[in-house]
């Protein structure tokens, strides 16, 4: 016990010399000292952003160090994006009806048996929501492919998706919830987060639950035993202050549930969508690589040391890019996906698949120890 402090106030004293030698001179102390206890205001943030990019980054690629060593990770595992179809309105989509398809559920537990041939450790589903769609339907999902592959980590369906099937289904968010985990739900993405605001969300997704909502569903997981991840999609109408709030949003969750498994900035992609059909008629094109990184880095120090993984996502930033975010506080790349159709049909262009060995090649060549990883982050040996 007396040893476990006395190393624990040894790493500290290291972590804070590190501070102090890397970037005092630009970031305040008193707010160096709030981060470090977990406790950093919506002020402190705001002046984080006035300082010098390259400090923040420095710091951030500190704390992260503080929490991951020197390893990045990544996972393998296939997006399985059911449907097209939706009767949702958000205008930054540009999934919905691309194509017109719904797959069969021998489609589904086809493209699972994909995944787990090329060794994945998980497969991610969303779909569009419909009005046919009813808790049965997905539970019918995860029935198929955990009759057929138990040992394969079932990622799935938004808080929009569960918000959804409780409504058509008139059944509970706490009773949804329970019934898909006793058919196989392991975890669900924390994504339909976009910005937590209203204000927001009644620009860009009028339709799409409200911040409480989309907390209520998250909270109500994470007490039923089902981790998610946290998301936030910026880049378009949010002010600063509102990218600042939802972080801390997620940080007080994380204090309360410990539910939440890694957190990953998204930027707004503004291809063939009206939303950013809207902005590029005004001269406002997409988020700057500077923006990109600081948001990762502001991350990584506000939600500091309660969400302990940051994902540079690779589909979104770029394979280049998302590298450079690993040193500046995101610690994972994220997975092989396999199939990529969301961002993709928004005008991402960094491709739909990307294989074991490239992750390797890219983390190391970051400086990092590449680490497979399967969803709750625990390593996975390699072949
Ligand atoms: S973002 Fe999702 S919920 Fe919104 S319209 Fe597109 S598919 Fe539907």
């Amino acid at each position: 016990m007396l040893i476990d402090v006395v190393v624990m106030t040894l790493q500290y004293a290291a972590v804070l010399t590190d501070i102090f030698d890397h970037v005092s001179t630009e970031i305040p102390a008193d707010i160096i000292e709030r981060v470090l206890l977990g406790e950093a205001a919506v002020e402190d943030a705001s002046a984080l952003i006035q300082c010098d990019p390259a400090a923040v980054f420095k710091f951030a690629d500190i704390l992260r160090a503080k929490l991951a060593g020197n390893s990045a990770s990544y996972i393998i595992n296939r997006n399985i994006n059911f449907s097209d179809y939706c009767i949702g309105t958000c205008r930054f989509c540009a999934f919905r009806e691309h194509k017109g398809f719904k797959m069969s559920l021998d489609e589904i537990v086809q493209k699972s048996a994909q995944a787990v041939q090329i060794g994945a450790t998980e497969v991610c589903i969303q779909g569009g929501l419909m009005d046919d769609m009813y808790l049965e339907d997905y539970c019918n999902i995860l029935k198929a492919i955990k009759s057929r592959f138990p040992q394969l980590h079932i990622h799935a369906f938004s808080p929009m998706e569960v918000f959804h099937m409780a409504r058509t289904s008139d059944t509970s968010i706490k009773d949804t919830l329970a019934a898909l985990k006793q058919d196989g739900l392991d975890s669900m993405p924390g994504t339909a987060a976009e910005i937590l605001s209203d204000r927001v969300r009644r620009e860009i997704c009028p339709d799409k639950l409200t911040v409480e909502q989309w907390i209520e569903v998250v909270e109500t997981a994470h007490l039923a035993g089902i981790p998610t991840t946290a998301t936030i999609m910026y880049g378009h109408i949010e002010t600063t202050d509102e990218r600042i709030r939802h972080i801390l949003t997620i940080r007080d969750i994380q204090r309360r549930t410990g539910g939440f498994t890694e957190f990953v900035p998204l930027p707004f992609m503004p291809y063939n969508n009206p939303l950013g059909e809207q902005l590029m008629a005004e001269g406002y094109y997409a988020t700057t690589g500077v923006d990109d990184l600081m948001i990762h880095a502001l991350a990584r120090i506000l939600l500091y040391p309660h969400v302990r993984n940051i994902q540079a996502s690779w589909v979104k930033l770029g394979k280049k890019m998302a590298q450079y975010a690993l040193l500046c506080g995101a610690n994972d790349m994220g997975g092989t996906l396999m199939e990529e159709s969301i961002s993709r049909s928004a005008g991402a262009l960094n491709g739909e698949y990307m294989p074991p060995e490239e992750f390797r090649w890219i983390i190391r060549g970051a400086g990092r120890d590449a680490v497979q990883r399967d969803t709750l982050y625990r390593p996975v040996a390699s072949k």
